[in-house]
């Protein structure tokens, strides 16, 4: 059995492409490390690439030498790949990385999107309504 040290989420957007044509992109991300039986680190990076490119990038470092590095093109055998080697689906990890940055002040963990302003997303509270945080995207209203 290998034990999980670290789980890291992180999800980006913005755009990609021409200045003329821009398309917006999401990126996820999952890092983690893991401790192999024999001691030695296994840290995996896993990024699905949504957007003019569609493609899921994988890196795998044992002993923080790089072991592995391929790269899926296309959205559906990207998604596979993120899925197969991450244990999540991208809408998982998009709120896995919001249950752990977010809690409202009335102690709930469970939030909802909502759209702002436009290029803004809100996280309300699913409970009281609160505003617990926003997520802005800066390149889609340019
Ligand atoms: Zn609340």
């Amino acid at each position: 059995m290998m034990k999980l040290l670290r789980r890291v989420v992180d999800i980006k957007t913005g755009s990609e492409g021409p200045a003329h044509d821009p398309y917006s992109y999401t990126q996820i991300r999952v890092e983690t490390k893991h401790v192999r039986e024999d001691g030695y680190a296994l840290v995996q990076d896993v990024e699905l690439h949504e957007g003019l490119v569609e493609e899921c990038r994988v890196r795998q470092y044992i002993d923080r030498r790089c072991v592995s590095f391929f790269t899926v093109e296309g959205s559906k055998d990207g998604r596979i790949v993120f899925e197969a080697m991450t244990g999540l689906t991208p809408e998982m990890a998009e709120r896995c990385r919001l249950r752990l940055d977010t809690r409202c002040r009335c102690g709930s963990r469970q939030v909802r999107a909502e759209n702002g302003y436009p290029g803004e997303t809100l996280y309300v509270c699913a409970r009281c309504d609160n505003v617990v945080s926003g997520h802005f995207n800066e390149e889609s209203v340019r």
